[in-house]
């Protein structure tokens, strides 16, 4: 049986008193990693312990599987449940037992028409739902499905207090997001993710993963399956060993590449279907998107896999196709809500969280608030006065300057190592006072005192 951390107890005792107080519905919100299903285990185990039924249901037939051994582990009453995917529960309505409480896990799902079917359906039977992020593309809030919401801690307050891994993301537009064009449903279309795909330059997904991850657990996210195996190979050629694997993948060679991937025989796993909600490797300390979105969803579920709690771990997060600055940073405040979001749905404040920027140097994504880089100390004060002498400088060319101001100020580091009695010209000196903090005139006298200056 799971010990139940605090955190968790609390949501379960909010969830109880929330139906106690005449809720139909409660909504109940955790991030990704957080440990959702042991506290949907434990208000099963509470509500079949009394002999009540219990219906749960997810959109996954792998999350089914994995809630029937969470309940198992928990030691739930399973004559008292029905676990199923939200289809077929649909198919079954009149024939299954009748539930004294519904869960739903993923309900940012729940306005689906299938489930508001079995919600009507069992109109007067009490639901809770779960979700990492209550959040929709189209911006329809809750509302007519539950009428409480309880939050649990958010992701700065999981990370300071050991449950989820600490992260540091590196942010990159690789491809040409003209190429991206919005469908229906609101997020990019296939094809348009097939054109953006083909823009992007294989070597520079391995040379950044190189770079920031070397050797490192690696998954990484894709649109497509095409694309997903062209990365593997990518890669491979790179001598690095990759592999793909998507819902297609033959179950017996599936669980071969999972295996090899849990005990790290491989080390990059490439997917665009397969590893979402649920899947649990606690020791990949590594994602890399490469699939755009404009779904915050997607978006936390995808670059928070790589956070799951070992001690000592850190996670990388390297976004090589722009969502950070769609959605800010994944340990951003947002406020959720059973409302509907209005205006633009997918820029609206409480999604993005503060505003972010992205160090030109390092290509870590930090808070645009930070005037010195955290990661690499790169000086954004430097770089504000030059752009204010030219208005036109944009972002693209601080990019093209990093190189430049990298190498320079590598000379002044190792400048300051140096005993000023070794200095040969004011300039020498003026870099060195101006770091020290000494007055303007410093660095003249003395270059005076040495007879530099005549
Ligand atoms: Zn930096």
């Amino acid at each position: 049986m799971y010990q139940l951390f605090d955190y968790q107890q609390k949501l379960v005792d909010g969830a109880r008193s929330a139906l106690a107080q005449g809720n139909k519905g409660v909504l109940i919100v955790s991030p990704p990693g957080s440990g959702k299903s042991v506290v949907i285990a434990e208000i099963a185990r509470l509500t079949t312990e009394k002999g009540r039924q219990v219906l749960f249901f997810v959109h996954r037939k792998e999350l089914v599987n994995q809630i029937k051994d969470s309940f198992v582990a928990q030691g739930v009453n399973l004559n008292n449940c029905t676990i199923m995917t939200v289809g077929k529960v649909a198919n079954r309505l009149g024939y299954l037992p009748k539930p004294n409480l519904i869960i739903v896990d993923e309900s940012q799902h729940s306005r689906a028409k299938t489930y508001l079917k079995i919600f009507k359906f069992y109109s007067d039977v009490p639901r809770l739902g779960f979700t990492g992020s209550p959040w929709r593309l189209s911006g329809k809030g809750f509302k007519d499905i539950y009428s409480a919401m309880i939050e649990g801690p958010n992701v700065k307050w999981l990370i300071k207090n050991h449950k989820l891994a600490p992260f540091t993301m590196y942010g990159y537009r690789l491809g040409d997001d003209s190429q991206l064009k919005l469908g229906s449903n609101g997020d990019y279309t296939n094809k348009s993710l097939d054109a953006f795909s083909q823009t992007i330059i294989r070597g520079d997904i391995i040379k950044s993963w190189k770079r920031f991850a070397n050797g490192r657990k690696t998954i990484v996210y894709c649109h497509s399956v095409q694309f997903a195996k062209e990365v593997a190979n990518a890669f491979r050629r790179a001598n690095i060993n990759a592999e793909e694997a998507d819902s297609k993948t033959p179950e017996k060679e599936r669980d071969r590449i999972m295996s090899d991937f849990k005990t790290g025989k491989i080390k990059v796993l490439c997917n665009c279907d397969l590893i979402s909600e649920g899947f649990n490797v606690p020791d990949c300390s590594c994602v890399i998107l490469l699939r755009p979105t404009e779904s915050l969803v997607v978006y936390l579920q995808q670059s928070m896999r790589c956070m799951r709690y070992q001690p000592d771990k850190d996670a990388i997060i390297i976004d090589q196709v722009g969502n950070f600055t769609r959605f800010g940073l994944p340990d951003a405040d947002r406020e959720w809500t059973l409302e509907d979001r209005i205006k633009h749905p997918q820029r609206e404040g409480g999604s993005a969280g503060p505003a972010i920027k992205t160090c030109p140097q390092c290509f870590g994504v930090i808070l645009a608030s930070l005037h010195d880089c955290p990661l690499c100390g790169y000086s954004f004060e430097t770089e504000f006065r030059k752009i204010a002498q030219d208005r036109r400088a944009e972002l693209e060319k601080i990019n093209l300057n990093a190189k430049e101001l990298r190498e320079r100020k590598k000379k002044e580091q190792e400048l300051l190592l140096r005993d000023p009695s070794t200095f040969t010209s004011l300039k020498e000196f003026a870099i060195y006072g101006k770091a020290m903090g000494h007055k303007p005139g410093w660095a003249w006298h003395r270059a005076k005192a040495k007879g530099l200056i005549r």
